[in-house]
């Protein structure tokens, strides 16, 4: 495929307002702010309408670093052993002081979900673990929410093809491309006002669930009996929020997600994964854990089990939760009855859970707390942070008060 020009089975009217979106409603942009992209090659046409808005928001300077599959799999091939230990730390170096300086981040995701499916898992890992130390000065700076940041999502026609194995790949790019448009709010008059009303219903959720102060969640559904203590002084979020630089944004395009920080060591219980999931290439599937004082003690899959144990061996925090999240069933990428093989969209199908690390943005006062505050309050760091679903219309949750009462939060996968 020529990279240079839009598939003309993707509205480019469409793509140039998923482009709009990302810059006015997912950053936020604010006049002079630099902006770091990072796509694979395949998004060049909607590279190109970022740009675009940027600039026209007044965007100082853009700068956007591509990644490009057969390069990638070129070093799992030919690269001496060596090269898997290693990472390019001196781009995330850069990239840190970009943020340092206040330049907005913007992720175009859209890579194929089984790129390296058949590599060597040995390899995938420790690929991944040098090149999450390398990227952990530039992740905390979009995890701790020091800037405006934003993931979308570009129809990539390998991915397509993973979703829709059996349509011609015209028409499966056709396919995800309409199914992002419909997730991302832009199938509509007015893309930017239905994203302003979206996000006052999730502001309304997440107030509701911080005036109740739970201390616990308790999940219950087919191979899943599972309490999630929350973290002290934990906080709901959900939709548009604002980063430290006092920019509001909306990280991820789509969201249908209210969110919190769970407490690392009050996990209890097992839990089962009611869809796959995408992990860097390889798809881990029937997910079923055990926890123990906030820690996994036992960790099955019927499908990419010896991933799962990898990425559990990453650090003592691999083990432990980092977010719980609430997903109604219904949500629109939940009603397409798509399997997306993509976090950014399944996680939003779906109540979830993450491995690893926390948002400190999801603590009263977040923005003061420091990492012994944030430990000390239950809070979890790792280098991973892997959002998997345990939500469906068989699952209900319970609040637990404080004082032992409970409230349901939702049945068969709806607010209640
Ligand atoms: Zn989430
Ligand atoms: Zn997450």
């Amino acid at each position: 495929m020529d990279a240079t020009t839009v598939k003309t089975v993707i509205d480019p009217v469409k793509l140039e307002k998923l482009a709009e979106v990302a810059v006015k409603v997912g950053l936020g942009l604010e006049r002079g702010q630099d902006l770091v992209v990072t796509a694979p090659i395949a998004a060049l046409p909607l590279v190109r309408f970022i740009t675009k808005h940027a600039y026209m928001a007044g965007a100082g300077l853009v700068s956007t670093f591509y990644s490009d599959e057969e390069a990638t799999l070129a070093r799992y091939r030919y690269a001496p052993d060596e090269s898997f230990d290693r990472a390019s730390d001196w781009l995330y170096e850069g990239m840190a002081k970009a943020y340092a300086g206040n330049a907005a981040r913007l992720a175009i995701s859209g890579d194929n979900p089984m790129m390296l499916a058949g590599e060597d898992p040995a390899k995938v890992a420790r690929a991944n673990k040098a090149n999450s130390i390398a990227y952990k000065p530039a992740l905390e700076k979009i995890s701790n929410f020091d800037i405006n940041w934003n993931i979308i999502s570009y129809p990539n026609p390998a991915w397509a093809r993973q979703m829709f194995p059996d349509l011609p790949e015209d028409a499966a790019v056709a396919r995800l491309a309409e199914a992002i448009f419909t997730a991302s709010r832009i199938n509509v008059a007015d893309p930017v006002a239905a994203w302003a009303e979206h996000n006052a219903n999730l502001h309304k959720r997440s107030a509701w669930l911080n005036g109740e102060r739970f201390s616990a969640l308790h999940f219950t559904g087919p191979g899943t009996d599972l309490t999630v203590g929350l973290a002290d002084g934990h906080e709901w979020h959900g939709g548009a929020s604002m980063a430290k630089n006092g920019i509001t944004c909306n990280p991820n395009i789509p969201t249908e997600e209210v969110f919190t920080t769970p407490h690392a060591l009050r996990v209890e219980g097992h839990v089962s994964s009611t869809k796959p999931l995408s992990h860097q290439g390889t798809l881990i599937d029937d997910i079923q854990v055990r926890f123990e004082g906030g820690r996994i003690v036992e960790a099955k899959a019927s499908k990419g089990e010896a991933v799962l144990n990898k990425v559990l061996e990453t650090d003592e925090g691999a083990r432990r939760l980092g977010e719980v999240a609430l997903v109604p069933h219904s949500s629109p990428i939940s009603a397409s009855g798509i399997l997306f093989y993509n976090t950014l969209f399944d996680e939003n199908a779906s109540c979830h859970i993450a491995l690893g690390q926390c948002y400190s943005k999801c603590f009263l006062n977040g923005a003061s707390l420091s990492q012994e505050q944030i430990k000390a309050q239950g809070g979890n760091s790792s280098l991973i942070h892997i959002d998997w679903m345990i939500g469906s219309d068989k699952v209900d949750i319970d609040g637990i008060l404080p004082n032992g009462g409970r409230v349901a939060v939702m049945r068969k996968g709806e607010w209640a």
